[in-house]
Formats: structure tokens, sequence, C-alpha cells
């Protein structure tokens, strides 16, 4: 639902203009899910607002819970699923983390989102909306949104102008206000745009889809790796860093065999040294689409601990929700999504 539209809506049926503060508050603020729940909006404008307008472009299908995450399976107009995670951590943080395509062209290796047909990118306002399904859910337990990641199903910086304009959304105090460094955006290097969001004017953060420490290997995992190699990419992320004076989070899946040895820990130690960096060390979830293994937990601690000894920053992210497919690179709009 555009309030543009609903804007002019009002001005053409002369609804006095203090209508549409009250509406923003009632969908930001209040979140309601349909115009009969703005009471304070006589019946006959509830009404005309329900002919003309629709207040969700998404319908929730599902939920999922697990222990601190619960997943929202959602469909859009045209007959597509997106998956959209709420992260319970144990600070109080209530982490979002939101779609931003219909399956993703990118194809990574080991990604169940990456191995289905790429659809469409999605609207602004469908962005929006995952946040808005989820803040109705919280607002049940006098809960909020603190944060928000683009780190679901699809590459957000190839939908650039959608992701930024939702960006202004979620920061905009009279919408959710959300402060901007609680805001990462994640890429898996589309470094033209890498760039441009280094100058983007708001302090919200960047995170970068890594997964293997050297060029070779990254190409392997990560197609994109063949248009935007990892030498060119660090240069990217040390703009970035230069403009912004923020660290960079870089998330790395280990996968059983594959990127999770003593060696490749020294060249991640070697790529990142120096560098205002933070590694996330992610566990690879098994999923349907890969036959790629999930590596032993003693191979995961040695990994960090060459890490530690080398003073790069570094934690292993527990893959919250990984018994509901809701954890990273798992996302696959299941209703739909190949076997
Ligand atoms: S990891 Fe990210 S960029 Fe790669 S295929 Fe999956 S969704 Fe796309």
């Amino acid at each position: 639902m555009e309030l543009k539209e609903i804007e002019e809506f009002f001005k053409k049926n002369n609804v006095p203009s203090f209508r549409l503060k009250q509406l923003n508050d009632a969908i930001y603020k209040q979140y309601v899910s349909s115009f009969e729940e703005i009471k304070q909006f006589p019946k006959k404008l509830r009404e005309d607002l329900n002919r003309n307008f629709n207040i969700n472009e998404l319908k929730l299908i599902e939920t999922k819970k697990s222990n601190n995450t619960i997943k929202f399976l959602l469909k859009t107009k045209d007959e597509e699923y997106i998956e959209t995670v709420l992260m319970n951590h144990n600070d109080g943080r209530r982490t979002v983390c939101v779609s931003c395509q219909i399956f993703c062209p990118l194809g990574c290796k080991f990604c169940a989102t990456g191995a289905n047909q790429y659809k469409r990118n999605l609207t602004k306002n469908e962005i929006i909306e995952q946040v808005l399904f989820v803040s109705r859910y919280l607002k049940n337990k006098n809960e909020r949104v603190t944060n928000v990641v683009y780190m679901g199903m699809g590459e957000p910086f190839l939908n650039y102008e959608n992701i930024i304009e939702s960006i202004h959304i979620l920061n905009d105090k009279d919408k959710f206000n959300i402060g901007a460094r609680h805001i990462t955006v994640s890429t898996a290097g589309i470094i033209p745009k890498i760039y441009e969001y280094a100058k983007f004017p708001l302090q919200t953060r960047l995170a970068i889809s890594l997964h293997a420490p050297n060029n070779e290997l990254r190409s392997k995992l990560m197609p994109i790796n063949n248009k935007y190699p990892l030498p060119e990419l660090m240069k990217a992320c040390d703009e970035f860093v230069k403009l912004k004076n923020k660290r960079i989070s870089y998330e790395y899946v280990l996968i059983d065999n594959i990127n999770d040895s003593t060696k490749h820990a020294i060249q991640l130690v070697n790529l990142l040294k120096n560098r205002k960096a933070h590694v996330n060390l992610l566990i690879y979830n098994p999923h349907p689409f890969s036959d790629f293994k999930k590596p032993t937990i003693e191979k995961v601690k040695n990994f960090k601990k060459i890490l530690d000894e080398n003073n790069i920053q570094c934690s292993i992210r527990k893959s919250l929700g990984d018994d509901i497919s809701g954890a990273c690179g798992q996302l696959s709009g299941n209703k739909k999504s190949k076997k």
C-alpha cells in the first residue's frame, strides 16, 4: 500500500490532512492489519479505504516456531512465496531477517535460496510489509522490532533502489524509528553497489557473504566471484571502511572439508589482518538442495582458535532456527521450492 496514493485519494475526496498522520501512526506505530481497526476514522472513510486500497499486499500462510526463532511464510499477489525470520536474542534484540527477492539469481552452491529458479525483485512495499508482519506479531507481546538485516532470500544489491527506500522507511522517526546502526545490508559482492552504498548518508552497516578465503575457492562456491573477484571486492570493502569508518561483518559458513581447514583459517587471517573486520562464523545447515555437510564441532573450534590467536575478531554465530529451515542459506520459500 502506497501512502502517496492514499494522500491523493484524501485530497480528491476532501478528507482533512490530519487523517493522513493518523493513518501513518495506525500503520507504523499501532501496526493495524486492516482499515477497520482505525477507529478514529469515520465508518464511511474506513469503508472507502477498504474498497480502494489493500493494507496488505502479502498474505501470511504459516508461521513456524522453534525456541528463539519464528519463520513467517508469506504469499505475494502473484502467488509466489517468500520467507521472513524473526530472531529473538537473549539480550533483548528482536531482529528481522527480510527477503528482498523471490529466490536469487546468484546460485551460491551452498544456498537453498539460490538452488531455486529466480523470479523477481520484491517491491519496496513487499520488503516493508515483512517488517510490519513481524511488528504485529511482537505487538501482542509488548515488544518491537529492534534490528533489521537484509539477509533473507535474494541479493539486496540487485534490488538496490527498493532496499534504499525501505531503509528510509525503517529509519524514519515517524514510522518504524529503527536506528540506522541497527540495520545491516548483506551482499555476496556486487562491487559497484558497495561503492554506491559507501556514499549512502545513513550510518547503516554492511555485511559481506564471504564464505571462502581465496579467489579460486570463492569462485567455485559463489559464481558471482567470477564477475567480481575477491581482490576487487576487498578494495571496495576498504573504500567502504574509509568513507564510513565502520567495520564490516564477514559471514563465513563453515562447510565440512570445503573451507574449514587450518589452511583456510590461515588464509582468512591473511585476508582480513589490518582490516576493520568482524567474522561471523556460521555452521553449515544441511538442506535438500546440496550434498555439503556440517563440519564437526572440533573443526569449528579449531578454525575459531586460529582467528582468535591472530587477533581477528570473530564469533560463532548460533544458527538460530536450523530446525525449522530458518537459518542462513536455508530460506527457500518452501511451499514451491524444488526438490
Ligand atoms: S547466499 Fe545469498 S547471494 Fe548466494 S544464492 Fe543464496 S541468497 Fe543468493
